[in-house]
């Protein structure tokens, strides 16, 4: 990736300061150096032939050899994908810059260093998809060996039971395994295709068919209640990392009590970075059960779409938030969703979900977020906070008609 990126930048700089002389000494364009090409094949082919000693600037080493003398010792994949991620760093970065990307600012890529960013590699399993499971360049020995080109078997720690008879079923096509270090720990992804869940998961007759609105909360991780007014499920929150807080600052003020470039720094860094990894497992795991529980329980799922890197920015908010995982829980639930076939509605986040009393559909104009139950003065109704947003999104379509709500500031049209 470096190597691409010094490459580009050494290409972009000599272009501006020869533009910057010809347009002084009114040369024509053509004569300054070309561009280079940014595309991926581009940058696999010249370091293919950096590495092997072909090109000009190929390293030169001390027996004589030209080359990068290691690149046999890994495999082929990890030179490529790195080669690809550069590439696509970089269109990130000009597309950004014509207008033609949505979202935030992306700017010209950051050189990798080591030991700042986590070290992950691509492997691809090279065999088409007509081929048996057992001739697969990536596929599973037994079920806990995952077998992957030039690394041969590892031994894979989890259940691996779903994938495993998938992958043998041919039902899941592999394309990649991404490695991965977390604190200490590889982790392996493996990405491709699968076919979809039988006709009876995606349909199952015990379904629940009013409409489910789910209020991610603060207290809780998220309500779930229907239409009717009837309150569901509560998922308790993930009170993890607020739990773990202590650990947290214990760990954090002996990493600053050692020396800078010490053993002990290094111990202290390792079980400091151990911690966060098991808050962040815990947190993934709890938020993976509670999407599973609802898209398999409910037919019709009626979520809010939250800013979340907007409520980020509020320090009082962000640890609230960020343990809920709000973001995370959304995402999930709209891709599982797609897998047994539910339907998934998401609600402006302008709609006062919170304000509107479930009871009678009078909107409060103002509801501090402190108070956790909801108290109507019109009807008298008294519910909790984040089971009134949660009857309210179910209903979301009925709400939208009712004219209280039309004069509300930012109302505006949205898909269904
Ligand atoms: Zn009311």
């Amino acid at each position: 990736m470096n190597h691409h990126l010094a490459r580009v930048k050494a290409n972009l700089d000599s272009r501006s300061s020869e533009r910057r002389t010809a347009d002084d000494l009114k040369i024509p364009d053509e004569t300054i150096t070309q561009t280079l090409s940014w595309s991926a094949f581009s940058f696999i082919k010249e370091f293919n032939a950096w590495k092997n000693g072909e090109s000009d600037d190929s390293l030169l080493n001390e027996d004589g050899s030209r080359g990068l003398s290691w690149r046999h010792e890994l495999p082929y994949d990890v030179f490529e994908s790195a080669s690809v991620d550069a590439a696509r760093a970089l269109e990130n970065f000009a597309s950004s810059r014509n207008g033609k990307r949505d979202g935030p600012t992306v700017g010209f890529p950051h050189f990798q260093s080591k030991g700042k960013v986590t070290p992950t590699f691509r492997l691809r399993n090279r065999l088409s998809p007509a081929h048996s499971s057992s001739s697969q360049s990536i596929r599973f020995c037994d079920p806990s060996h995952l077998r992957l080109p030039k690394l041969g078997p590892v031994k894979i720690c989890g259940p691996t039971r779903k994938v495993r008879r998938m992958m043998e079923a041919g039902r899941f096509h592999v394309y990649s395994a991404t490695l991965k270090q977390r604190a200490g720990r590889w982790t392996v992804s493996l990405n491709g295709v699968a076919s979809e869940f039988h006709q009876a998961v995606r349909s199952r007759s015990t379904r629940h068919l009013v409409p489910v609105g789910v209020d991610r909360g603060i207290a809780s991780l998220c309500v779930a209640a229907d239409a009717n007014g009837a309150s569901l499920e509560t998922f308790e929150g993930v009170k993890i990392l607020r739990e773990s807080q202590r650990k947290l600052k214990a760990a954090c003020r002996a990493l600053a009590r050692t020396t800078p470039g010490s053993h002990g720094r290094q111990q202290a860094r390792i079980r400091l970075a151990k911690i966060h990894r098991k808050i962040a497992n815990k947190r993934s795991h709890l938020v993976h059960q509670v999407s599973n529980s609802l898209v398999t329980q409910y037919q019709i799922l009626v979520i809010e779409d939250l800013n979340v890197s907007g409520m980020m920015k509020n320090r009082r908010l962000s640890l609230a938030v960020s343990d809920a995982a709000m973001g995370e829980l959304s995402r999930q639930i709209t891709y599982k969703a797609k897998w047994h076939g539910v339907e998934v509605r998401v609600v402006d986040r302008y709609f006062p979900s919170s304000k509107t009393c479930s009871g009678c559909g009078v909107v409060k104009s103002e509801l501090n977020l402190s108070i956790r139950s909801y108290c109507c003065l019109t009807c008298g109704l008294t519910i909790d906070r984040d089971l009134n947003a949660a009857i309210n999104l179910a209903r979301w379509k009925e709400v939208a008609d009712v004219p209280t709500v039309k004069n509300f500031a930012c109302f505006s049209s949205f898909e269904t």
